[in-house]
């Protein structure tokens, strides 16, 4: 029979799948002899059980039971014996960290009896058990029973008291209240602790996990795992206590130890901001003892898992508990700087230290930053939570910013603190900006997640949610749709739109300076990256500045010179003489103008590549796009004041008017029809690789579906080329499903493919490439039927069967056969490793993605 749980000393940190990161952490804890409050892990398996048929699975329940006796005899008392009770917590704990997104709930096991023995045990601390039992049926009643009001009657009765101020009389008043509220509060315990397991369960598809999972691309049917763990207290006096703590700072990556602490205090507390806390340094002059073993036991967990680990832990009554770790989320910045100093301490080669940073943090450090010497109105400076750079309107509640970012403004989202009801105002803004909280609290931790921009605990800030304002230091006041400016990196909050400079890597990609010890350490993985790396990286460039820009980040070569884009601006008018010429003698005039304009073009490329090869496509332009606006045509033509030109120019343009323009008259189907075309441009290519020594030209033919089209342009430009003496590669893209399937004929006529994953996804999935995102991709993400854009990230199963097919049989027939992709996902992570995978020669992408796609693809070699 399935076993369905685990006792923390069966488990170990590699069952994640199964025990979830908590629970796989909790048992490697355990079993490293650390102080891990006993308990027992529900598996996944369980969860995913519970979600299909809506109940438990066989045996669960026996299963459970056997585990709580032997914890009850371990413990020596029973769960909520009411002269000597055993509380538990009941904590969610998903193989991917989800910060707040599902259910705990603490001191399962308290009832009218149960609450005198905890008073009891704990040396007759009456105001510690009321404590207790007040916050289990908060907690139980808003997370399993879905009640409101709380926290409102919390807040009535305190005033503006802090919480420990409460007397015994008060809680136990509180208690009465709150079990009005909450009538349905089960006082058996553990009826109690059955509730509380199928509520962390069906927490898993509650609306903000669901939002927290789409956004962190985490896939929807892995369920959670259970964590059933003693309690210990924090919040029984002044000698206890609970915190957080990283062993590295997560914004930087520099060595230390840094935390939140807050005496008196139980679990949710120090996260949800509810008094201030103290650093960790202010715990060792309140209690030298716990402080010394706590870093003691985090030097021993960084070297155990050889990384930044985050914890959290309790000191009840001076001795110290730890109730969890994971190997914490960091910045960008953060990974680079602590692979790096990982690999300098012995602990990581260079092998591990490029596995552990990825393309997307890259990319996040090539974001702008702010032009240091703007003019810039400082308002204050909190705590840079999560780098980066955001403009944007203020605004005071996540609603208004779904609603703003929907229209397409730049929103700021400003709270005291956030929550995770918060997520959706999160994720549509640009950055975010608290007035309380820590480098821990729930704003920097899920910020940092996601990679935005957040500067957090901006204390000297007074922000009013309710009058949609804060001020500042020296009668500074923000409403709303206020422009701001805060940089995540420094902390600092500044009043207006402040402008914005290249970052330090994009610099160092741009001159190869080594400023700082961020830049070195990414220069040292990206050597070993490239060292590493079977794939070739080229760019797609179609000007002299973005060639060699490219080459400045590492292109060795262009996989993708899109000649359309040089028909566009001023010479639009020569394409649309050209495709609209009525006889041979105007169609030669407009090729003879373009053809020295196009020559020079291409010179410009080949000087700035310096002898790399240069793929030039041959024009595929979709033709709507190079005439005039039927509608606009035919309204003037309908108003009475058109020119006989207009009339003629309507009646061309009807002729031409295609209902599906991306599968009509592009491409080689183009050169096909309008003789000349192909012959020019490729006369051109030829007389400007005669003009630059050392250029390499390969001459790429678009929309290929038959061998045919192939051979009957590919005749013509061999012989230009043999013409003029110039020797060049002549192959085709492969973006056309018929060209996959019959990549062996057309391998016989071409040197080289390049897939355009583009084109090619639009016509597997038949999903038109300009209109889908917008039409009804929202709704595919939603209901799961993929997880991200397959024209984002390379739909292995569909478009990427099609790669392989054509890579085998090309190669089959042309040993020799080039490839390559030059699609979007020539730059995208995951497409990367899938070239990778495939055997593709080189991949292709715009300059800026260069450097994730070097990266990538030597993480891809590993
Ligand atoms: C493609 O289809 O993938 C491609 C690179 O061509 P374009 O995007 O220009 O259609
Ligand atoms: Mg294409």
């Amino acid at each position: 029979m399935a076993k369905f749980v685990y006792d923390f000393t069966e488990g170990n940190k590699d069952l994640k799948d199964l025990l979830g990161g908590k629970g796989a952490n909790l048992a490697e804890m355990t079993n490293l002899g650390l102080p891990v409050p006993p308990g027992f892990t529900i598996t996944t398996e369980a969860c995913r059980h519970y979600l299909e048929h809506g109940d438990l699975p066989e045996g669960l329940t026996d299963e459970i039971d056997a585990h709580l006796a032997a914890l009850e005899k371990r413990m020596g008392r029973r769960l909520g014996q009411s002269d000597d009770p055993l509380l538990v917590s009941v904590r969610s704990g998903a193989k991917f960290s989800m910060p707040g997104m599902m259910d705990t709930v603490l001191n399962i096991g308290l009832n009218d009896e149960s609450v005198h023995g905890l008073a009891k045990q704990a040396g007759g601390n009456e105001r510690f058990a009321w404590d207790s039992y007040r916050r289990l049926i908060q907690m139980f009643g808003k997370t399993v029973l879905g009640v409101e009001g709380f926290e409102e009657a919390l807040d009535e009765l305190k005033g503006s008291r802090q919480d420990t101020d409460l007397t015994v009389d008060e809680l136990r008043e509180l208690v009465r209240t709150y079990k009005r509220l909450a009538p349905a509060f089960p006082s058996d315990p553990r009826e109690q602790m059955r509730m509380a397991v199928m509520a962390v369960f069906d927490s898993w598809n509650s609306e903000r996990a669901v939002l927290y999972r789409r956004q962190e691309r985490i896939p929807a049917d892995l369920g959670t795992a259970v964590n059933i763990c003693s309690m210990v207290f924090g919040n029984c006096g002044d000698d206890s206590g609970t915190g957080v703590a990283f062993t590295r700072d997560p914004a930087s990556g520099r060595q230390g130890v840094y935390g939140d602490y807050l005496s008196n205090a139980q679990g949710e507390d120090v996260v949800a901001g509810i008094r201030n806390t103290i650093s960790l340094q202010e715990l060792e002059e309140l209690d030298k003892g716990a402080y010394d073993e706590l870093m003691a036991i985090m030097a021993t967990l960084e070297n155990h898992y050889r990384d930044l680990c985050d914890i959290e832990f309790t000191v009840e009554r001076g001795k110290l508990w730890m109730l969890q770790t994971r190997v914490g989320k960091r910045t960008a910045a953060a990974a680079f700087r602590i692979a790096t100093q990982l690999v300098d301490q012995g602990l990581i080669d260079l092998d591990e230290a490029l596995r552990r940073v990825n393309g997307d943090q890259l990319a996040q450090l090539m974001f702008p930053r702010f032009a240091k010497d703007a003019d810039r109105k400082l308002v204050t400076k909190g705590m840079n939570a999560s780098p980066g750079a955001a403009v944007g309107k203020a605004v005071f509640s996540s609603e208004r910013a779904v609603e703003l970012a929907a229209k397409g403004e730049d929103v700021i989202l400003v709270r005291r603190e956030t929550t995770p009801d918060d997520l959706s105002g999160m994720i549509a803004a640009k950055g975010i900006l608290t007035s309380r909280g820590g480098k821990t609290s729930h704003a920097a931790v899920v910020a940092r997640g996601m990679g935005k921009t957040c500067v957090c605990g901006a204390e000297e800030l007074e922000v009013s949610i309710s009058a949609k304002r804060f001020t500042g230091p020296g009668g500074v006041e923000v409403g709303e749709g206020d422009l701001i400016s805060i940089d995540g990196s420094t902390g600092e909050v500044f009043l207006g739109e402040v402008p914005v400079v290249d970052s330090a890597v994009v610099e160092y990609f741009e001159r190869g300076e080594l400023s700082d010890e961020l830049v070195t350490a990414v220069d040292r993985i990206m050597r070993h990256a490239d060292s590493m790396r079977a794939l070739g990286v080229r760019a797609n460039a179609d000007t002299p500045e973005d060639a060699s820009r490219a080459r400045r980040f590492g292109a060795e070569g262009i996989g993708l010179c899109r000649t359309e884009h040089m028909f566009l601006g001023d010479r639009r008018q020569l394409v649309e003489d050209l495709v609209l010429a009525s006889d041979r003698q105007e169609r030669q005039a407009a090729l003879d103008a373009l053809e020295p304009l196009q020559q020079a073009d291409f010179t410009g490329i080949f000087q700035a590549m310096e002898g790399l090869p240069v793929t030039i496509r041959l024009i595929d332009p979709p033709l709507h796009e190079f005439l005039p606006d039927i509608i606009d045509l035919s309204i003037k033509v309908a108003a009475g004041d058109a020119t006989d030109k207009d009339r003629e120019l309507l009646a061309a343009v009807k002729r031409l008017h295609e209902q599906n323009p991306m599968l009509g008259l592009r491409g080689v189907r183009l050169g096909l029809v309008i003789p000349g075309l192909f012959a020019m441009q490729v006369r051109a290519i030829a007389e400007a690789a005669k003009q630059v020594p050392g250029a390499r030209a390969e001459i790429m033919i678009p929309l290929v579906g038959a061998v045919q089209e192939l051979e009957a342009v590919r005749e013509e430009a061999a012989r230009i080329l043999s013409d003029a003496g110039v020797e060049a590669l002549i192959g085709t893209m492969i973006e056309v499903p018929r060209a996959a399937l019959t990549a062996g004929q057309i391998a016989e006529a071409a040197q080289f493919f390049s897939f355009g994953t583009n084109d090619l996804t639009q016509m597997t999935w038949g999903f038109s490439r300009d209109d889908v995102e917008a039409a009804f991709f929202s709704r595919y993400l939603e209901l799961g039927i993929f997880g991200v854009s397959p024209f984002e990230t390379l739909d292995r199963d569909g478009v990427g069967r099609l790669v392989r097919i054509a890579a085998e049989e090309g190669r089959k027939a042309r040993p020799d056969l080039k490839l390559g992709i030059c699609g979007e996902h020539g730059g995208d992570p995951d497409s990367v490793h899938f070239c990778h995978e495939v055997g593709l020669d080189y991949v292709s992408c715009s300059p800026f993605r260069i450097p994730v796609a070097r990266l990538e693809a030597g993480r891809a070699a590993l």
